[in-house]
């Protein structure tokens, strides 16, 4: 590391249990940010200034001035102009030591198997059941950690699932393909800064999992309602059976 790497990470390199070796791992890290919205642009932002190594960001929407509110990462010039290239510009800005790819396609059955391939862990930044499910599959057959969040009006949620999925999987907490979505943002309403704390979650996840600086809840569903300032802890409802995670469903399917 150098004395400009140094002197920009120092108040990090000063956490006990963070220090040069965090900041090493960090630096020779890959992460997928499926979706570049209220939770992906403020993750990706957080992991870009922190000296991330790589960056792989995906969404297909272009932004519209709706996002604004919530998605600081873009300005009124950028509506109109797809998220990921946006993002990968500022990010470029924000740190130029981080290598950012980007994506202005959708994370599907045809593009996630490749999309997941060599980087270590995948932040969900999605505003649908349906990319989950594909996130979920994808990083089970991968085994690679996925961090999972979720906001709309005043309540968020995480999860992180390790790569081998032995606490359980995303199939198991929300198995349905079919399931018609409660709604999203778009219909329900979200505020900014809940999205942004969940999103937060998630960047605090993947630098514990990455470095070891703090211990990663695998496996727990975290609920916050901002209303009532109240959050629940659960751990998964491990399903005998699943076809993701199930250890001999995975045995006999090979
Ligand atoms: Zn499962």
């Amino acid at each position: 590391m150098n004395d400009n790497e140094l002197e920009r990470y120092s108040r990090q390199l000063l956490v006990p249990g963070f220090e040069l070796e965090g900041q090493e791992v960090l630096s020779s890290a890959s992460v997928l940010i499926v979706g570049c919205g209220g939770l992906g642009a403020l993750a990706a932002q957080y992991l870009a200034a922190a000296g991330i190594g790589h960056l792989a960001l995906v969404d297909a929407d272009r932004i519209e001035l709706s996002n604004l509110p919530r998605q600081i990462a873009y300005t009124e010039d950028d509506v109109g102009r797809f998220k990921a290239e946006v993002l990968a510009e500022r990010l470029g800005r924000m740190n130029s030591a981080v290598r950012v790819t980007h994506y202005p396609i959708s994370f599907d059955e045809l593009s996630g198997a490749s999309l997941v391939t060599a980087v270590d862990a995948v932040v969900d930044g999605t505003d649908n059941h349906a990319t989950r499910l594909l996130i979920d599959r994808f990083t089970a057959e991968k085994a690679l950690p996925w961090f999972m969040g979720a906001a709309v009006q005043m309540a968020g949620q995480n999860v992180a699932f390790t790569g081998s999925r032995g606490e359980g999987c995303y199939h198991c907490l929300a198995p349905q393909k079919t399931t018609e979505e409660a709604g999203g943002c778009a219909t329900l309403g979200i505020l900014g800064p809940v999205v942004a704390t969940v999103a937060l979650r998630q960047v605090l996840d993947v630098l514990g999992a990455l470095t070891g600086v703090a211990e990663v809840p695998w496996g727990m569903l975290r609920q916050y309602d901002f209303r009532a300032d109240t959050t629940a802890s659960l751990p998964l409802p491990k399903r005998v059976g699943c076809g993701v995670c199930d250890p001999d469903l995975k045995t006999q399917s090979q």
